[in-house]
């Protein structure tokens, strides 16, 4: 087994094997790792070009009646003080985003099911479209909800959504969750929300505890066989207080943060049309953790617009960048990263992922 045998094969659209993939997420650093990413980033270009499209994330509330063990605003972590963000400042903050050229927004919070909380999402979506003329894309990231739910968000306007499954292997997924949370309820809705006509986005966590790197290949594989539009996919990172965080004591940031990149670009080699983000837990592991992740293959950004006051409320894990920036702060270092990475941020553009059109035709 060699990587350009590897390489080869995936240029050709033939699937590596699970000992392949897992070879590729074992490169040490060295030149071997560099190539892997090289090759990546031609196949972005080919495929998606060296643009960065933007969605500023609203996290409009932490309240979540979820359990996931590793996550800082689980239901039983009780140092959390829970806040949810009004209706008005929601469309206000989306505005802004507006305002900023960003071109969409992904509205993002911890999961309610109840139908204050459904009316609520569908009202602001309706609201950020009305007043922007349709100019703002919507992403939503609200958790598992039955199908009339994604339904009704998505004639309100919704168009994108991420849901990530966390662990593709239902024996990892039980591990990290609660025995009450379940992985088939989780998969079926990203059917739910591909049937709604979402374009659908998943991802997991990498260098999660008793995750093997053949996990994390069968990962890679279940975006491809679901098919799915967009993958946005981070290290896991510690939070103290939650479960999991006595099961990984010797937390290696470097491994975390390499481990990340090297899934980023496998998966551009593995899917090559979908849009894939470099998502912040890499920036929280080096100050220049996204613009890494662009060069191996990622091409979306999802600035942080939550209100500063509130930043501090929505720490999934600790060492979050940007608590306490400001949004225009956090825009010029994103124009500083992308002149760097060589790269072209896409303003005032939806920038939907290919793949989607692509599986609509065909
Ligand atoms: N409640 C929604 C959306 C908010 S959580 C949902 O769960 O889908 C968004 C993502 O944060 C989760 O999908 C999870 O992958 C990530 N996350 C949570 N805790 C994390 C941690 N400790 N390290 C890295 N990512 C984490
Ligand atoms: Fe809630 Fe999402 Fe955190 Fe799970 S990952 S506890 S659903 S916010």
């Amino acid at each position: 087994m060699n990587l350009s045998s590897i390489l080869e094969k995936m240029e050709q659209g033939i699937t590596p094997d699970i000992p392949e993939l897992v070879y590729l997420l074992e490169l040490p650093d060295g030149m071997e790792k560099d190539q892997l990413f090289a090759a990546a980033y031609q196949t972005k270009l080919k495929y998606v070009g060296n643009k960065i499209h933007l969605r500023g994330i609203i996290e409009f509330s932490n309240i979540c009646t979820k359990n996931c063990c590793y996550c800082g605003i689980r239901r039983d972590n009780h140092k959390v003080s829970r806040y949810q963000i009004p209706e008005d400042d929601i469309v206000t903050q989306a505005m802004a985003a507006d305002q900023m050229g960003l071109g969409s927004v992904v509205l993002q919070s911890g999961e309610r099911s109840d139908e204050a909380f459904i009316a609520l999402i569908e009202r602001a979506v309706r609201r950020i479209k009305q007043e922007s003329n349709g100019r703002l894309g919507i992403t939503l990231s609200t958790g598992e909800q039955s199908g009339e739910t994604y339904q009704r968000w998505f004639e309100a306007g919704a168009h994108r959504f991420l849901l990530r499954i966390e662990a593709s292997v239902p024996e990892l997924y039980a591990k990290i969750h609660p025995p009450d949370h379940s992985w088939e309820k989780r998969k079926n809705c990203l059917k739910l929300l591909s049937e709604a006509g979402y374009q659908t986005g998943t991802g997991v966590m990498l260098g999660l505890p008793f995750q093997t790197m053949e996990h994390i290949a069968k990962d890679l594989l279940f975006y491809q066989e679901m098919n799915v539009d967009m993958i946005g996919m981070g290290p896991y990172i510690i939070h103290k207080d939650t479960p999991l965080a006595k099961e990984m004591p010797d937390f290696d940031p470097e491994r975390q943060l390499q481990l990340g990149l090297k899934a980023i670009a496998i998966t551009r080699l593995l899917l090559k049309n979908v849009n894939i983000a470099s998502t912040t837990a890499l920036q929280a592991l080096h100050p220049q953790g996204r613009k890494y992740g662009l060069l191996a293959g990622a091409n979306v950004i999802m600035p942080n617009i939550t209100e500063s006051c509130r930043r501090a409320g929505y720490l999934l894990y600790q060492g979050k960048p940007g608590v306490n920036d400001d949004s225009a702060a956090g825009l010029e270092q994103l124009k500083r990263e992308a002149a760097e990475a060589g790269e072209v941020i896409q303003w005032n553009e939806w920038g939907d992922s290919p793949h989607y059109f692509a599986r609509r035709q065909g």
